[in-house]
């Protein structure tokens, strides 16, 4: 899956879900943690990666 947010211009893979009240989103370890900064929470996705946005996101959680 890729991010839904900025996968028309990077197709980055998506490693989190953005969920509030207005948006649920497959997003990129850099949209989660754009997100997180905006005070959005979000999950990681349960499917495994070898992508390294994951680890990006659990640095910086
Ligand atoms: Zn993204």
């Amino acid at each position: 899956m890729q991010c839904q947010r900025c996968s028309s211009l990077r197709g980055e893979q998506a490693v989190a879900r953005i969920r509030s009240e207005i948006i649920d989103l497959a997003v990129c370890g850099q949209c989660a943690q754009e997100a997180w900064e905006l005070g959005l929470g979000y999950e990681l996705l349960p499917e495994p990666s070898a992508t390294t946005g994951a680890e990006r996101i659990a640095a910086a959680a």
